[in-house]
Formats: C-alpha cells, sequence, structure tokens
C-alpha cells in the first residue's frame, strides 16, 4: 500500500479508525465465544454483543430491542423490502441494493412506483404526494415507502422527515437507507418517525461486512432465511461477534465526535467546490453535497481522469463504486438527465473525517493540471 495515499473515495467505504480495530481483536483472539453458548466466553461474547447494540441504538436515539445486526445494508435493504406487505414506492435514484430489489419484486406482482429526482437529484414531498394520485402503486391501502436519507453518488440530502410524514399520512410505512448519512448527519430516528432504517459499519470507520436495521417497536417482519433465533428470528445464524463490535465501537465514536468530524468535513467541501469551479474550466457540480461532491468536466473521460490521479496516489471514483466496470452512465446521472458529454466526464470525491485542507489543495491542483493536460491531448 502507498504510504502516502491521499484517499478522497470515503463514500465508498472508509478507513477503519484505530479504536475500532483495538476493540475488535480481543474478539477474535481469546474471547472467540459463541454468544449463544452458556459458559463464560459465550457469555461475554453475548455482552459485548448487548453493549454494541446500545451504542448504535444510543447514535439514532432508538431503543437497543430496535436494532437488529446485518451484513451490511445490502441485506437491511432486503429484509425490509422484501418484508413488508403491499405496495411500494422507492425512487429511481436509490442504491442498487434498493433499486434492484424493488424491480425484482415488481416481477413477482408487488404493485411499484419509482420517484422522479428534481436537477440536482432531490426526490421532494410534492412528487410523493403525485405518487399517492396517480399510480396504481400509490393507490393501494398499505405499503413502504423508501427514500435514501444521503444520496451516494450525489451527496444531495433529501427531505426525510417530510416524506415519512406524508408516508404514515397514507397510513403507509418508511424506510430511509442511512447509509451515507449515519456518522456524518445527525440522524435520529425519533425526529425522522422512520418505520426503518438501514446502514453500514464500513461507511463509518467500522468493518466490512456489518451493518444493522432500524425496526421501530411494534412494527413487525419476516427475515429473508430460517435458521436459530438469533437477531430474534429476524436474522438467525450464529453472530459476527467481533465484527458486531466493531460496528458498536464506530457508532459509540461517532455519537461522541461526528459533529466535529463533519464540520471539517464541509469545510474541506467547501473549498474543494469553490477552488475546482472557479479555476478549471467548463467544471460542473452535479447534485448539491456538501462532503459527497459529483463534478463534471467536459470533454474528459471521468475514467481516465480518476486512473491519472490513481497514479499520483489519489483515490477518488467514477459514478458509484458499485457500478465499475460497467460500461454505462450511472441510473443516478440518467435520472437527472445530465448530459451525455458531462455525464461521461464524472468524478466523485467523497470527503471523510482523515481528510485535511492540505490534501484538498493538492487533490485540486492535480485535477487543475490533469484536466488541462487531457484536453491538450485531445486537441493535438
Ligand atoms: N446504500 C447506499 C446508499 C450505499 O452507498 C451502499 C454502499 N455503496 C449500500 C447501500 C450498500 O452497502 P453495503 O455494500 O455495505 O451492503
Amino acid at each position: 500500500m502507498l504510504g502516502n495515499l491521499i484517499y478522497f473515495d470515503n463514500a465508498a467505504t472508509t478507513r477503519m479508525d484505530e479504536r475500532v480495530l483495538e476493540e475488535m481483536l480481543p474478539y477474535m483472539r481469546e474471547s472467540y465465544g459463541n454468544a449463544s453458548a452458556k459458559y463464560s466466553i459465550g457469555y461475554e461474547a453475548r455482552k459485548a454483543v448487548n453493549v454494541a447494540r446500545d451504542r448504535v441504538a444510543a447514535l439514532i436515539g432508538a431503543n437497543p430491542d430496535e436494532i437488529y445486526f446485518t451484513s451490511g445494508a445490502t441485506e437491511s435493504n432486503n429484509i425490509v423490502l422484501k418484508g413488508t406487505e403491499g405496495a411500494l414506492i422507492t425512487s429511481e435514484t436509490e442504491h442498487p441494493s434498493v433499486l434492484n430489489t424493488a424491480l425484482s419484486l415488481k416481477n413477482t406482482s408487488r404493485a411499484v412506483a419509482l420517484l422522479k429526482p428534481d436537477a440536482k437529484g432531490k426526490i421532494d414531498v410534492k412528487s410523493l404526494e403525485d405518487a399517492f394520485e396517480n399510480t396504481a402503486a400509490g393507490r393501494m391501502s398499505k405499503g413502504l415507502v423508501s427514500v435514501m436519507y444521503v444520496n451516494n453518488e450525489l451527496g444531495t440530502e433529501n427531505p426525510v422527515a417530510e416524506l415519512a410524514e406524508r408516508a404514515h399520512s397514507h397510513e403507509w410505512l418508511f424506510h430511509t437507507d442511512a447509509v451515507q448519512a449515519l456518522g456524518h448527519e445527525a440522524v435520529d430516528v425519533g425526529s425522522i418517525k422512520a418505520d426503518f432504517l438501514s446502514a453500514s459499519g464500513h461507511k463509518l470507520y467500522g468493518p466490512k461486512g456489518t451493518g444493522f436495521i432500524y425496526i421501530k417497536r411494534g412494527v413487525r417482519i419476516p427475515g429473508l432465511f430460517n435458521g436459530g433465533s438469533q437477531e430474534r428470528e429476524l436474522r438467525p445464524g450464529t453472530e459476527n461477534v467481533a465484527g458486531i463490535v466493531g460496528l458498536g465501537k464506530a457508532c459509540e465514536i461517532a455519537r461522541l465526535e461526528a459533529t466535529e468530524s463533519s464540520r471539517k468535513e464541509k469545510e474541506i467541501g467547501k473549498y474543494i467546490k469553490e477552488q475546482i469551479l472557479s479555476t478549471i474550466p467548463d467544471a460542473v457540480l452535479n447534485g448539491d453535497g456538501t462532503r459527497i461532491l459529483n463534478f463534471s468536466f467536459r470533454g474528459i473521460n471521468g475514467t481516465s481522469l480518476m486512473l491519472r490521479l490513481d497514479m499520483e496516489g489519489i483515490c477518488v471514483s467514477t459514478g458509484s463504486a458499485c457500478s465499475i466496470g460497467k460500461e454505462e452512465i450511472s441510473h443516478v446521472l440518467r435520472s437527472i438527465e445530465l448530459e451525455k458529454a458531462l455525464a461521461e466526464g464524472s468524478l466523485r470525491i467523497s470527503i471523510g473525517k482523515y481528510n485535511t485542507l492540505d490534501e484538498a489543495w493538492i487533490l485540486v491542483d492535480k485535477i487543475r493540471a490533469l484536466t488541462e493536460e487531457l484536453r491538450n491531448l485531445m486537441t493535438v
């Protein structure tokens, strides 16, 4: 690994916090008991899982019995969408773990409606109201509205509390995929009035392969698997104790430190935005993110720019990490109807708590030089 790597792809994943790793190690070494075992190292594991559950709950203002551990947000989103009854209204800009699940449900004859975003990628309350009035799905007596908190490609934030309020006024349930908000925004299930919320540990400096669902007390859904009684039968299988401990520690750190780190992230974001837009010709900001910034550089291929930055030891991404390997323009950029020439030049810069203003300076400087070089190459 490069010693001086500059990492600006925090929406794809984050570097694990050292304190998280420290807290996890004992559960992979000496305290390796099965959390269901009735002897001391089993009890130790069970106690650690319970502490983690308390910490996750505290971060989002939930009760511990409303938290269910999963392998990540993909699983959480699948459990919620497949487990709820009735129709489904979601948006065109969701992560594939919601969008593709919605499309698969449509094939099993569940009524599904997809909301269109505005030009910045925001899903507004009016579009939800229109869907309730004008779609077959929306006219059903019960269902689920699922709209993400912060878009992973554009950084645009959705008005989730208002959307939840509209869903409830039709006596529907509300779910939000809060992967890109948790640890960066103050997420409180009480003020959003969400019935379900999904998140992943590795986006907030915790381990990969960990995540959770918040399910409001009184709301019951079946899980995807049959098995033992772990996670109150919603998610059977031996608990990933070390992973859960790491997720819990990451949530505790976020609860104590995210206000300050998010202030710093936004300051760095503001600097990058201002510098790129004012000093690089034909640069456009797609969406209106503050820490996830999606730029297009007219005439430049985003992948070429990303690869050149990688050679300079700087990590950024084009579109979302999940669409790498596919040549096509991301579904989010298509959904906001971004001109093809701009969509092909799209580059996502996502800031995290370990970034500094010095790194931002280097990043902008390199992008300025590389865009000039790539444009000159095209004119010779
Ligand atoms: N939702 C959003 C908004 C995401 O950004 C991601 C990760 N790219 C996921 C869901 C899926 O998370 P995971 O891959 O950890 O299951």
